[in-house]
């Protein structure tokens, strides 16, 4: 689970507020007060969170929200947008030259990942039909040579190296030759990194930049580092004005701050996230999915976004009232049911459901046709059976079976549970009604 501690506290603030009908100011400030202390534990930069806090707030106490049927369901979709915006809102992709060769440039500090990320990186490519060629120009760490044409050599990329005798802005330069000659079309440029900035590193970088003009700098860095990671992201980017940002190790227990500050610090995009140390695992990343991932959510948004599309929400509070009061009908129950149609199949309702998987699904056994044969069996139903079913005898059971095509069980079925349902709303209206006897003596 990618930031475990920071998703659990922010889905356990969320949860809360998702279980109450009505929110007050003070619910969403409180809610608002937990998810700051979760990001500043996950190492998120201060003015970051304080943004990004005051931006959910205002939405959320805004006029729409607190008045909606679901106001909790409501704050952790502006949670989640925002999270999302912070992130980037959508994938950045990889600046490819109209004329290949296309030039990446890996910069980061030592051990960031940059020698694994050109062999992920051109594993990526290739698979997507490049030709890709890596360079080691790292020619001052012992064996950064050799662990470069170890990585090629897993996924069978041709590495460009001249020794480490050499000027890496010479050997960037011949590699560029090179690659053009051998029909490459991505150029991607393993460069020697420092265990801290300093001015020789960047010098020389902003050398090879200035030689090979790339179409593309990434800049690696380590998630497990946090807010260093943002401030090394900001002075790589003065120096060279990087194009993105790939953070490595998030398969690790990074806490997030890296992740859900760089963009929002330096301006530039993420745009590959490091999940592991074999040379498979990159994966393009999706500030939206990276938002669900963190809350939790499966895919619950596009449910919400369905049922706000398809659910008229004053008839539902309308509804709500007649089951209150008893007066729910037939009618009422085939509005629901046109409602939930309007939706889509049950199974696929089911599936944006979060921690449904597919084995539950299958024991679910949903069948739409059950729904069809209700409404068929209401349709069947004449105006005054609908509102009153206590006149449904024998006979009008088996006219109404006939009818719907359907047989005298199923309507029998029906009866019963559109009884059943009426006896349960009569019992909580009671308890409600005893509850607020109750609030009103304490
Ligand atoms: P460089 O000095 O920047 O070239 O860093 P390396 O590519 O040599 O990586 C440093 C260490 O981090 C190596 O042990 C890699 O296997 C490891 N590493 C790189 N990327 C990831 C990642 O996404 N996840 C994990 N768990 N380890 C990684």
């Amino acid at each position: 689970m990618v930031f475990e501690s920071l998703a659990e506290k922010l889905q356990n603030t969320l949860g809360k507020l998702k279980g109450k009908g009505k929110l007050t100011e003070k619910d969403v400030k409180e809610a608002m007060r937990e998810v700051k202390l979760a990001l500043l534990e996950a190492d998120v930069n201060f003015r970051v969170v304080k943004n990004f806090v005051n931006k959910v707030k205002e939405r959320s106490i805004g006029h729409e929200v607190m008045e909606s049927l679901t106001p909790g369901q409501q704050v952790v979709k502006i949670v989640n947008e925002e999270l999302t915006s912070l992130m980037g809102k959508e994938e950045s992709k990889i600046n490819f030259a109209d004329n290949p060769p296309t030039v990446i440039m890996l910069c980061g500090l030592q051990g960031a990942g940059k020698t694994t990320l050109s062999g992920k990186l051109g594993n990526l490519l290739k698979k997507k039909g490049k030709k890709p060629l890596l360079v080691a120009c790292d020619i001052y760490r012992p064996a950064a040579i050799k662990q470069l044409q170890v990585v090629g050599g897993q996924v069978d990329i041709p590495v460009f190296s001249m020794g480490d005798k050499q000027n890496p802005v010479n050997i960037a330069k011949a590699a560029l030759e090179h690659g053009k000659k051998n029909g490459n079309d991505v150029i991607i440029v393993d460069t020697a990194g420092r265990l801290h900035i300093d001015e020789g590193l960047m010098d020389e970088l902003g050398n090879i930049k200035n030689e090979i003009n790339p179409n593309e700098i990434l800049l690696v860095v380590d998630a497990m580092t946090g807010q260093d990671a943002v401030s090394v992201a900001e002075s790589f980017n003065e120096k060279l004005d990087i194009d993105g940002v790939v953070l490595t190790k998030l398969d690790g227990d990074a806490r997030g701050g890296a992740a859900l500050s760089i963009r929002a610090v330096t301006g530039k995009p993420l745009k590959f996230v490091g999940m592991g140390e074999k040379l498979e695992d990159l994966e393009p990343f999706h500030p939206d999915r990276m938002a669900s991932r963190i809350l939790g959510m499966g895919d619950v948004l596009s449910l919400i976004e369905k049922a706000q599309a398809n659910i008229d929400q004053k008839k539902a509070m309308e509804l709500q009232n007649k089951l209150r009061n008893q007066d729910f009908t037939f009618d009422d129950f085939l509005d629901q049911l046109e409602q939930m149609k309007n939706m889509g199949p049950l199974s696929q309702i089911l599936e944006m459901v979060p921690g449904m998987n597919s084995k539950q699904l299958k024991n679910l056994n949903v069948d739409d046709k059950e729904l069809v044969k209700i409404e068929a069996i209401i349709k069947s139903m004449t105006k005054n059976e609908r509102n009153d079913p206590s006149i449904i005898d024998g006979s009008r059971r088996k006219r109404i079976a006939k009818g719907s095509g359907t047989n005298i069980q199923s309507v029998n079925r029906l009866l019963k549970q559109f009884k059943e349902t009426r006896k349960m709303m009569k019992q909580f209206s009671g308890m409600e009604k005893a509850m607020k006897k109750r609030g009103r003596m304490n």
